[in-house]
């Protein structure tokens, strides 16, 4: 059967191969929002392509944007037009395989969960990184949030230039 011309090529599969899925890999399956969307609302982007048994980002949701369903093994889908960009999945996911970005002109932003020390400070300046912890370009954090309910997952938000919007997924570590 012929292959998709959407489908990553063997470089592309770095899912099972390096850990961590490519830009490749996720447009595949559907989970990377167009600059369109990015530009119009900040998107959440659930970067879970892998079936396992877990559904926190579900029984986070109080909007019940985002379903796992039975087999607990499902993949999580988006109903975005029920998501308000709240980020309580951000901290809920024990995969780290969910954030939030948007666009404002060149500069994109993105929330993304934090479980390392130290935790940044706003005005920090900082390296973004990739979905591989390889270096993208530089970004300034704009905010910390840490409350109790978090469970010591930080959320940190934090611009860049946006022409990295898709590549960069955290930051490197202070
Ligand atoms: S950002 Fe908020 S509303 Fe959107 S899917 Fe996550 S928990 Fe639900
Ligand atoms: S909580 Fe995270 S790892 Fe678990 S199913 Fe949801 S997105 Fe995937």
């Amino acid at each position: 059967m012929p292959m998709s011309p959407d489908a990553p090529d063997a470089s592309d599969r770095t899912l099972k191969t390096l850990g961590a899925p490519s830009l490749a890999e996720l447009r595949a399956a559907g989970v990377v929002p167009s600059r369109e969307e990015l530009a119009a609302h900040p998107c959440v982007c659930v970067e879970c392509i892998e079936e396992i048994p877990c559904n926190p980002c579900e029984t986070s949701c109080p909007q019940g944007a985002l379903t796992v369903g039975q087999p607990i093994t499902n993949l999580p889908v988006l109903d975005r037009q029920k998501c308000t960009a709240c980020g309580l999945c951000i901290p809920a996911c024990p995969g780290l395989a969910v954030v939030i970005k948007s666009l404002e002109g060149d500069r994109a932003k993105i929330r993304f969960p934090w479980e390392y020390l130290p935790v940044p400070a706003k005005g920090d300046r900082v390296e973004m990184v990739d979905r591989l912890g390889n270096p993208v370009c530089g970004g300034t954090v704009v905010s910390v949030i840490n409350p109790a309910r978090n469970n010591r997952t930080a959320v940190v938000t934090a611009e860049f230039p946006a022409e990295y919007v898709d590549d960069v997924i955290s930051m490197r570590r202070l």
